[in-house]
């Protein structure tokens, strides 16, 4: 009979309103209260909004090709060439100097 004395939810007209959103006041259901880090009571939309926004996250990483193992293989087959280099340097300068 005086259904308009309880307070319905906004998103469920069918179901009675539990709490209020502490941050748009909007009347909310058991199904649609949502709670933020510190305890308080919102809507589904405002949870949202509450949320940090975590952008940055994608990995740039991702796109740098050569696993590492193929890194540490490159460098080896590097520091071996210019040893093999250098030690050809040292032939040659001392069949040179002869
Ligand atoms: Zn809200
Ligand atoms: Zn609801």
């Amino acid at each position: 009979m005086a259904d308009s004395q309880t307070a319905k939810c906004d998103i469920h007209p069918d179901k009675p309103s539990m709490a209020q959103c502490t941050e748009c006041q909007k009347n909310l259901c058991s199904l649609c209260i949502l709670r933020t880090d510190d305890g308080a009571i919102v809507c589904e939309a405002c949870s949202k909004q509450a949320e940090p926004v975590s952008v940055g996250e994608a990995p740039a990483k991702a796109k740098r090709g050569l696993p590492l193992i193929v890194q540490i293989l490159l460098s080896i087959a590097v520091l071996g060439l210019l040893l093999v280099a250098v030690c050809f340097g040292l032939l040659y300068m001392m069949c040179g100097r002869k």
